[in-house]
């Protein structure tokens, strides 16, 4: 029984004597670079198992922030690593060829989400990813603003970062950013719109109409806009999906004004869904897409992918010397297959389970305010109160150690969301007992708060 594994049985004490060791900072140093929801110390991972260096043994619902898409370490991935490890390991894309380059190229075109021949740009990293797609939309348009959108999450770097609107600490002493960047409003109906469905398409709708309203009237000339960058669920923002109205409606603002419309699924994308691309469930075809995360199991690979014609900058205008190494490309053939075979169509399958149980705690657990998502990219919105929908940012904070210490990985996101972004691999028993301990943690910290309000 799963259960009996992963819950509070086998957990006694956490972190144990290793993993105490691990994350005792030396007095010198100020403070870790990221924050840390929970002390976990990894050591090995299988499937969607992590155990820990105290020998404690986890679901992992966090999959390395939505990166191990075919679980940890799959046989078939860690083959393809090997076996390319022993061949060849890295030549330089940016002046050699090599097969699986062109190969992995093909593969991502038959599965687009809009029509081809296209061209790629091989990077390390979502950022990277982002990062092209930023500088093709400038060299190709010859426009230099862009348009993104509060609670968007591009990356780091600083292109990215500029295109990035989520946190303030973020940016905070970056300054200056690359300018041109201008953000609106994303049509987050939990937090935008408190009117029922009719009400929230509406507010969608406004949220893209809102660029040629008034933006484009007023303050932003469209023939200086290149691009608009948006994210088709917003991942770090809270898993908030848009809504195919808004979707579409941005598509049609693009097409009027010769904008190009990048969609980010660094997160949302490689099959997370239950499609390859979380804009398939719109059927929006976007001009560029940026990919990273899930495509290449944990191997490092960002990926902008544009319509040929609009990549037309001349060679050494962008590059990478390590971008798309053949040990990444071997990572991400093999999870291809794998994601094929079994994973897209096992993430519809789970997550959809996974979500119609979620969308009952909205009445049975006083802190859930909202549940949403697509396959396997779920988020739980906790509030204070359903009326007010006052973030619980703070008990959104404990559920995750809570979970931690019983045995089950899962990341917030956004101001007071968690997340559900698990292997795709997950089985229908995994996703009961990682539900089953996260009911049993919300549980406690909803008697934990009503104790405390009560005192
Ligand atoms: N875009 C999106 C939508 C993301 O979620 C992320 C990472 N959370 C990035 C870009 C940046 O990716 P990376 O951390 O690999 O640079």
């Amino acid at each position: 029984d799963l259960h009996m594994q992963f819950g509070p049985k086998l957990i006694t004490s956490l972190p144990g004597p290793k993993a105490t060791a691990a994350v005792a900072h030396d007095d010198r140093v100020i403070s870790p670079s990221y924050t840390r929801s929970y002390p976990l110390v990894a050591k090995s991972g299988r499937g969607i198992r992590i155990t820990d260096v105290d020998g404690n043994e986890f679901l992992d619902f966090a999959a390395g922030i939505a990166v191990n898409s075919t679980g940890h370490c799959h046989p078939d991935v860690v083959t393809a690593i090997q076996k390319q490890a022993a061949e060849l390991i890295h030549i330089s894309g940016t002046d050699f060829y090599y097969e699986s380059m062109t190969q992995f190229a093909d593969r991502l075109s038959a599965v687009a989400p809009m029509p081809g021949p296209h061209r790629f740009y091989y990077g390390n990293s979502g950022a990277e990813a982002v990062e092209c797609a930023l500088k093709v939309a400038r060299y190709h348009t010859k426009r230099q603003h862009v348009i993104s959108f509060f609670g968007a999450f591009h990356g780091r770097t600083m292109g990215a970062l500029s295109l990035t609107g989520s946190k303030p600490q973020q940016k905070r002493r970056f300054a200056p950013l690359v300018p041109g960047v201008t953000h609106i409003e994303y049509p987050y109906a939990y937090r935008g719109c408190t009117g029922g469905p009719q009400e929230q398409e509406k507010f969608a709708l406004g949220c893209a109409r809102y660029i040629e309203d008034k933006l484009f009237k007023k303050t932003l000339p469209p023939e200086e806009v290149a691009a608009i960058f948006v994210e088709p669920i917003q991942g770090e923002g809270g898993y908030v999906v848009a809504p195919t109205n808004f979707l579409q409606e941005l598509r049609a603002i693009c097409d009027r004004h010769g904008i190009l419309l990048v969609a980010d699924e660094v997160q949302s994308g490689a099959g997370r869904t239950g499609k390859w691309w979380a804009i398939e469930h719109t059927g929006v075809q976007p001009d560029i897409v940026c990919m990273a995360k899930g495509i290449a199991s944990g191997m490092p690979l960002g990926i902008c992918m544009t319509r040929a014609e609009i990549m037309d900058w001349v060679p050494g205008s962008h590059a990478s010397t390590f971008g798309g190494n053949p040990i990444a490309i071997a990572s991400a053939l093999a999870t291809m297959d794998i994601l094929e075979r079994e994973g897209i169509a096992n993430a519809e399958k789970i997550g959809g389970k996974m979500l119609d149980r979620l969308k009952g705690w909205t009445k049975t657990h006083a802190l859930v305010g909202d549940v949403r998502g697509r396959g396997l990219m779920i988020g739980i919105e906790l509030v204070l109160d359903k009326e007010t929908r006052e973030p619980a940012t703070a008990l959104r904070n404990r559920v995750e150690t809570l979970c931690f210490e019983k045995g089950l990985l899962i990341l917030g996101c956004g101001e007071t969301s968690l997340r559900l972004c698990p292997p795709l691999i997950v089985n229908e028993q995994e996703a009961t007992v990682a539900l089953d301990i996260l009911e049993e943690a919300l549980s406690q910290v909803e008697e934990e708060h009503a104790r405390a309000s009560e005192a």
